[in-house]
């Protein structure tokens, strides 16, 4: 099947006069943060995704970094999962999440992130498949519009990816809060659906976040592993601005995606970023709107099943949770 990110596009129209070349680009290598990761680059070697399943748009690469020979992928729109197919209410959850929910947060006075807000978006929610009119309803993003939310994907088993999201989520807000960072959720599955896209960038925008994070786990094709982060590209478009977030998105995506690859032992995606597990898009609206360092991680993919193994694993999603806390720790200790 098609890639279908987590901010899809609707399948018509095919593409907008208004819509920006997607970027898929390689990021320079910050030394020390992502020595892991170019431990593994090496190993893996570069992909340029040519012979995956993903499609992607190939255009401008980021404005701080050269665009790479690696990063010019095949080009289509994203597809979107229809919400007809979406995973059944009735899929238990495959492993445990003890301890991953918190019914209220904790609120620690001290710890080195005291006084930062971090915006964790969970992707998605859990109830959007029975909304299908409302989530299919279309908000502006600056650059164009597209659908409020969409219903993500789910393992071939049929756990959702916003189930997965969301566990993560509360993982990683636990982690945050024992840093004596403040954490908000754009959803906790605590309303019917959504919210949408636009309200999700608002979120962030209006708690003045220091980083905000937008979970996913993608659904390509199988045989298509390993994680990706997405950095907002340059935006100027509606009331979409990116330009000065761009910079500290980077930043702050690839300290993520350094930590991610050293505490989860996953490699970048082999389908798309050349192997840098960096993509550089400007079509999401959550990015394109947000006024805050702002990036979404694809932790793998659900359709492939040695990335579903790890995904549905409890373990796992400590281990996922732990390498993003540690590059937004990174990132906002400086
Ligand atoms: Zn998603």
């Amino acid at each position: 099947m098609s890639y279908t990110g987590p901010d899809f596009e609707p399948p018509q129209p095919r593409r907008s006069p208004l819509r920006r070349p997607l970027t898929v680009a390689i990021a320079a290598l910050v030394p020390g943060a992502l020595l892991g990761w170019g431990v593994y680059a090496a190993v893996a070697g570069p992909d340029d995704g040519s012979g995956g399943g993903a499609d992607r748009a190939a255009g401008g690469a980021r404005t701080s970094a050269t665009p790479s020979p690696g990063g010019s992928v095949s080009a289509t729109d994203d597809a979107k999962e229809p919400a007809s197919t979406s995973p059944s209410p009735t899929v238990k959850e495959p492993s445990a999440s003890a301890s991953a929910s918190k019914s209220a947060p904790a609120a620690p006075a001290t710890g080195p992130l005291k006084g930062k807000v971090v915006v964790i978006d969970p992707g998605h929610n859990p109830s959007n498949f029975r909304h299908a009119s409302e989530i299919n309803r279309k908000v502006n993003v600056g650059t164009h519009w597209k659908a409020c939310d969409t219903t993500g994907t789910a393992t071939n088993a049929g756990w959702p990816e916003a189930k997965f999201t969301l566990d993560v989520a509360h993982r990683l807000r636990t982690l945050l809060e024992e840093q004596g960072a403040t954490v908000k959720l754009t959803q906790d599955d605590d309303r019917p659906y959504g919210p949408c896209v636009d309200e999700r960038a608002r979120i962030g925008n209006e708690a003045k976040a220091d980083a905000a994070i937008s979970i996913h786990a993608d659904g390509s094709g199988a045989g298509n592993r390993g994680f990706h982060v997405i950095l907002p590209g340059s935006v100027h478009d509606g009331e979409a601005d990116t330009r000065a977030i761009v910079a500290p998105s980077a930043e702050l995506g690839e300290r993520i995606a350094g930590s991610f690859v050293r505490v989860t032992g996953s490699a970048p995606s082999n389908y798309v970023g050349g192997g840098t597990g960096l993509v550089t898009r400007t079509d999401l609206g959550g990015l394109n709107l947000s006024t805050v360092p702002k990036v979404f991680i694809e932790c793998g993919n659900m359709r492939d099943g040695e990335d579903a193994a790890l995904l549905t694993s409890g373990e796992w999603r400590q281990k996922a949770a732990q390498g993003m806390s540690e590059g937004i720790v990174s990132f906002l200790r400086g």
